[in-house]
């Protein structure tokens, strides 16, 4: 049986008692070796609290201002803006995964939740489907809420929501649907990184992990291969990871290695230093702190339109995602992704360093 957002906050009110005693208690497993821990919007929950946050964002699709693109629609009403989503909520699935950073796979897998649709329009999108043409199923937030449970009882380490922008309300109001429930996994925000700060702001006390992209350091650049028709990019993801890192500090893991409160920052090195490696990893060093798990990472592929720009038009050679290292270490960075490191000894050997 399927409850609208509003029905199951009803039926939620009228159980309180048994609800709030589940919350952030019952069920997956918990950070090994961190006694008395407890998911950030636990706390939330049980103040009661966490209802005016999904007021709040809910309020905010009236004249939608939920990304820096401000389009101003009424998604409420049915209208769309850039990312052409009104008010409803649509994923494409879930399920454990275990090609994210190993802090977050641990040995049971990160329990990702693809949401359909995006904010931005990368021409090297390699989500082409999902992100883009919004392949996916319409749901309820209950609905999402037992996605989230069903991820925590198979085991999972944490809920990685990917792509989570555009339907941030949905996903405040299901954490709390599955709080009650019984949730007491780490939440993971995984952004491309065009947040508003605003929205990061929203999530203080909700969000236990922030996986955010900073693609580029160059707005031209960016308006030109991802974020299309406005320049601010590298403006508002760096206001909004500074906001993140105020929340949430550096990384913390447990006596297992596995990731359950802090910041993991991504950045994918292109072609032709179009993404600003070197400024991106001074910039990291000068803002947030040294000790920042940062993933520096060398998967580039040509995919969706990438070919039409030739600057992007090839994968990376061994030599760029040496220099993107090299730079980061010169920086002072000092908590390089493993994964990356041991693409960093392979591709000095290719490159005969
Ligand atoms: S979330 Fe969508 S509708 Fe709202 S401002 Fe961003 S792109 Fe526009």
């Amino acid at each position: 049986m399927k409850f609208s957002r509003r029905e199951f906050m009803k039926t939620a009110g009228f159980a309180g008692t048994f609800f709030l005693s589940g919350c952030g208690r019952a069920g997956g497993p918990s950070p090994a070796g961190v006694p008395n821990w407890s998911p950030a919007y636990a706390k939330l929950e049980a103040e009661g609290k966490l209802d005016e946050r999904i007021e709040q964002a809910f309020a905010r699709l009236e004249k939608c201002d939920i990304c820096p693109r401000e389009c101003g629609v009424n998604r409420r009403r049915g209208e769309k803006g850039f990312c052409n989503l009104d008010d409803r909520l649509k994923v494409h699935s879930h399920s454990p995964h275990f090609g994210e950073e190993l802090p977050l796979v641990g040995r049971r897998g990160s329990g990702t939740i693809f949401f359909s649709y995006c904010n931005l329009r990368c021409v090297f999108c390699q989500n082409y489907p999902i992100a883009h043409e919004g392949r996916g199923r319409y749901v309820e937030d209950s609905d999402l809420a037992r996605m989230m449970l069903d991820l925590q009882n198979r085991g999972c380490h944490n809920i990685n929501v990917v792509t989570p922008t555009h339907i941030l309300p949905h996903i405040i109001s299901a954490i709390s649907i599955a709080c009650k429930q019984g949730l007491k996994l780490p939440i993971c925000y995984n952004t491309g990184g065009y947040d508003s700060l605003d929205n990061i702001k929203l999530l203080d006390g909700i969000v236990d992990i922030y996986l955010p992209d900073l693609k580029f350091m160059d707005g031209e650049k960016a308006e030109k291969y991802a974020v299309q028709g406005v320049r601010d990019y590298p403006r508002r993801a760096q206001a909004a990871i500074k906001e993140m890192h105020r929340q949430a500090g550096d990384l913390e893991t447990d006596s297992r290695d596995i990731a359950y409160k802090g910041v993991m920052l991504r950045h994918l090195v292109m072609p032709n230093r179009v993404a600003g490696t070197r400024e991106f990893v001074r910039w990291v060093a000068d803002n947030l702190s040294t000790k920042t798990y940062v993933n520096i990472m060398s998967q580039y592929r040509v995919e969706h339109r990438a070919f039409e720009y030739e600057q992007i038009s090839r994968a990376i050679t061994s030599e760029e995602f040496v220099e993107a290292i090299d730079w980061a270490r010169e920086a002072g960075l000092e908590n390089l992704d493993r994964r990356s490191m041991q693409q960093y000894h392979i591709h000095r050997r290719r490159a005969g360093g």
